[in-house]
């Protein structure tokens, strides 16, 4: 199959995106046509019987600790807050953490990460053992390999034990390396261009683990390359009550005395904020990522997800480091949102629409990529990470990618993400588990299960199945479900972008 022949996605069991009811198609990695209950008004070449799988946007992770992987469910640290928490994890991390120790780390999140749905991730990364100076360099190596896309962080600690921090020495670098590794980085790594699979921005761990030279000095360089910037803030009262005794002032104020209020700037969690504080992050422009599974494990509190979103602060979802996560799993990061959001706000007041918006639109937003007007296949999709675009004339802000502007897509197209394995495997944001082979595609289907389940009565009904010979009449033949499978590599190799 050549990447220009065209293969209909067709008659999904469900699709998350109006008047999609039969399927999608795809051609040259984007999705060409959502097919209607009347059927394809475009030619297509190719014929993949979806009736035994749903259809859904890639998932976007805003916020993880990837090195945490492999501390997970530690019993020292297990029942305890997330000041007590940290203070039993640091001396661990110092002391294991080695450079195969975090490549292995880095690789099990990914996989893990794409299994639950996620074809686009951050990764908050702030320590930096002696022996691994070059971990952001070994993060680009695991998310190449793997061929998902990577929003980058540079971060630090440098606030220790001793200065009055509750971070190990021994996973800090000094203040002149940190920012002299972070233009490296960003040099090296960086790609502006829309749809890029690695971007990178910069991100002191928190205000409690970083001196505030290296909070202005990062915020300052951040500006200075138009780059992103990422922290904790506002996690727990213990965080509160630190900035009170340390700064006299609040996480935000304190955040604000740094230059850190911009529409550069996300924050993890986002938990303790007043309304002022949330009216201020959202007349600057910052957005929040809310963990909803790390902040139940560590009793952090609940984020006030429609407070903030009433103040224009845009909500991103993230599954957090998976030593406060206990896996990486960013669909069950989606469910617990909405669950949590339920809790706090009734049952009609956050739906599973709403929480699923913040783990694809919002993230993405969050992570400055991509800008939609609405679900669709908003995920880790091409569309998303081919980067936003106005629309020409309708005022709205729209799906798009490069080929946009030559008017070629609908703006109910949108182009697909791939997912590409270490076998050039591919499970794009049109997440047609079969193509998958092994334990990603059992596991993927597993969790596409429980998800069509959560969002059945709001997903489009697919009609009847039928035979139907070719409506076009244009030499186009069908392949069934084990061909599917078996010509997975080769078919989703013809989806992949770049
Ligand atoms: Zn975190």
């Amino acid at each position: 199959m050549s990447s220009s022949q065209r293969l209909w996605l067709r008659d999904p069991i469900a699709v998350l995106a109006e008047g999609a009811e039969r399927g999608l198609i795809v051609s040259d990695g984007v999705i060409v046509e959502l097919v209607g209950a009347t059927g394809p008004q475009s030619t297509y070449d190719l014929v993949f019987d979806a009736s035994r799988h749903v259809i859904i946007p890639g998932l976007v992770n805003a916020h993880h600790h990837f090195f945490q992987t492999l501390t997970r469910t530690h019993p020292r640290a297990i029942n305890k807050k997330l000041f007590p928490w940290l203070q039993t994890l640091y001396p661990i991390w110092g002391r294991e953490l080695t450079r195969d120790a975090f490549r292995l780390a880095v690789r099990v999140a990914l996989a893990e990460l794409l299994m639950s749905g996620c074809t686009t991730t951050t990764n908050h990364l702030f320590v930096f053992p002696a022996d691994m100076p070059d971990a952001v360099d070994i993060e680009v190596e695991e998310a190449r390999a793997l061929g998902i896309r990577i929003a980058l962080t540079c971060g630090a600690i440098d606030l220790g034990f001793e200065e009055g921090g509750i971070a190990d020495r021994r996973l800090m670098q000094d203040h002149d390396t940190v920012l002299a590794d972070c233009e490296r980085v960003l040099s090296l790594y960086h790609d502006p261009q829309p749809g890029s699979f690695t971007t990178l921005a910069l991100a002191p761990c928190a205000p409690f683990n970083v001196t505030r030279p290296m909070m202005v000095e990062t915020a300052a360089l951040a500006a200075k390359h138009d780059r992103r910037l990422h922290t904790h803030l506002a996690e727990t009262e213990d965080e509160n009550d630190y900035c009170r005794q340390q700064f006299r002032c609040t996480p935000v104020e304190y955040l604000e005395d740094c230059g850190w209020l911009s529409n550069r700037t996300w924050l993890a969690h986002g938990v303790h904020f007043n309304e002022d504080e949330m009216r201020l992050l959202g007349g600057h422009g910052v957005s929040v990522c809310h963990c909803p599974t790390s902040n139940m494990l560590l009793a952090s509190g609940t984020c006030r997800t429609v407070e903030l979103e009433a103040s224009a602060v845009s909500v991103g979802l993230g599954v957090d480091g998976s030593a406060s996560n206990d896996s990486s799993n960013m669909m069950e990061a989606v469910r617990h949102a909405m669950l949590m959001g339920k809790l706090r706000y009734g049952a009609e007041a956050v739906t599973h629409l709403d929480a699923l918006r913040w783990g694809t639109r919002g993230s993405a937003d969050v992570l400055g990529r991509f800008l939609l007007d609405d679900l669709r296949f908003s995920g880790a999709g091409d569309p998303l990470v081919r980067g936003p675009q106005r629309r020409p004339g309708d005022g709205r802000r729209t799906l798009a990618c490069r080929r946009w502007p030559t008017g070629r897509y609908r703006s109910r197209t949108a182009p697909i993400d791939a997912w590409r394995g270490r076998q050039g495997l591919s499970l794009g944001s049109v997440a047609c588990t079969r193509y998958q082979s092994g334990q990603i595609a059992s596991k993927t289907r597993r969790s596409l299960l429980i998800f069509r389940l959560l969002l059945w009565p709001r997903w489009v009904p697919t009609p009847p199945r039928r035979t139907r010979s070719n409506p076009n009449g244009s030499g186009h033949r069908q392949i069934s479900h084990d061909e599917g499978t078996a010509r997975a590599p080769e078919l989703l190799a013809s989806l992949n972008v770049q």
